[in-house]
């Protein structure tokens, strides 16, 4: 068995490259995961996933502790067999999603008690359950339950918020069932505070984790008070463990979150966007149901050898959304994630060659060309 770590490889300036060891293989960071929210990464088989050059995905707590369950998943062998992704699998902690319930939701010093958005069913969610379910969905890496900062909030708002969730970042640690090769992490809160980041990142390094966090970013406070506040928060995480950017980003927020310290993000924005027609691409972002595409024959991007390239038009992929067919967000999704994992790949091999930097201007001249 292999225990959980993260090493470094090489670093150039506060960027790292390294690789994660887990029960479920080996990732190379800085790394990309996909979100597969109920067990699938929308519109695409697992071997589509992998095809992309992904090797760790995200599950979404919320969405299977309602459907099909926890107990559920474990009784079928666990997420990695329900959903055939045998690599590591990192699960959020329901938080995020209940939070965003409003009014169908109420918090308490133990924990939250909410109504599905699907049925109204009453649940009630704390930091033991979350960890239990995430045990029980057999996840590589565990994520601790967290109250996700409003924004905008007052100091104090942030503070007393952050206070909550440190005590129930304890009370994770304590309900974590330690196995050989999983992990658990710590999730820094604090809003776009500085003295309450530091804060937040002592309470958790007290408590220990096998990997931190960096949550209540990327929900409105804009990209310049996002890196402000990475570069106010990395210095004070262990250089050992893994650094997480969640729910982040733009592939300009990457760029940005790698060279600042970060070695692991997720975001939805590749998969939505395949879904809804936009392309990231190596020269910007595209709209393939812009009429201009309706007779082009070349790629979608010239620059990427995912099968939605190598093998179909810009003219073929704009038919296809105007018609609403379903091979339309499965090519575009395909060919999103294959962009966001390919530069990933660049960002690690500049790394390695101590260029980020040069690296990451040819990438934004080139989306801007
Ligand atoms: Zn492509």
């Amino acid at each position: 068995m292999t225990a959980f770590s993260w090493s470094a490889v090489a670093s150039d300036g506060a960027a790292r490259a390294g690789v994660l060891r887990t029960a479920h293989g080996e990732v190379e960071t800085p790394v990309f995961m996909p979100v597969g929210t109920a067990a699938t990464v929308k519109a695409m088989t697992a071997d589509a996933v992998r095809s992309t050059g992904a090797r760790i995905v995200l599950g979404n707590t919320y969405h299977l502790m309602l459907r099909p369950g926890a107990e559920r998943v474990a009784a079928l062998g666990g997420l990695h067999r329900f959903m055939d992704w045998p690599g590591p699998i990192l699960t959020d902690s329901g938080g995020f999603q209940v939070m965003s319930l409003g009014k169908l939701r109420t918090l308490d010093e133990e924990g939250v008690t909410f109504r599905s958005h699907l049925d109204g069913t009453q649940y009630r969610l704390t930091p033991e359950r979350s960890v239990r379910i995430q045990h029980l969905l057999d996840s590589t890496v565990t994520m601790v339950l967290d109250e996700c900062t409003a924004f905008p909030a007052t100091h104090a708002e942030a503070e007393s918020s952050m206070v909550l969730s440190m005590r129930w970042a304890g009370r994770c640690r304590a309900a974590f069932c330690a196995r050989e090769g999983y992990a658990l992490f710590g999730i820094v809160q604090g809003g776009v505070f500085a003295d309450l980041r530091e804060r937040s990142c002592a309470a958790l390094t007290d408590i220990g984790f096998d990997g931190y966090a960096i949550g209540g970013l990327a929900v409105g406070e804009g990209q310049a008070a996002m890196f402000e506040t990475l570069e106010a928060t990395v210095p004070h995480l262990p250089a050992r463990r893994p650094r997480y950017l969640m729910g982040v980003g733009t592939p300009d927020d990457l760029l940005g979150g790698v060279a600042r310290g970060v070695d692991m993000f997720d975001c939805v924005m590749p998969t939505r966007a395949g879904r809804t027609g936009r392309a990231y691409t190596s020269r910007g972002v595209l709209n393939m149901r812009n009429a201009r595409h309706a007779e082009d024959a070349g790629p979608v991007d010239a620059a990427c050898g995912c099968v939605a390239c190598a093998r179909h038009s810009r003219a073929y992929l704009h038919h296809l959304f105007r018609c609403d067919e379903m091979l339309g967000p499965m090519l575009l999704t395909l060919h999103n994630l294959t962009y966001y994992q390919a530069l990933m790949r660049g960002m690690r091999a500049a790394i390695l060659e101590g260029s980020l930097a040069e690296f990451s201007s040819s990438v934004r001249a080139g989306w801007t060309a």
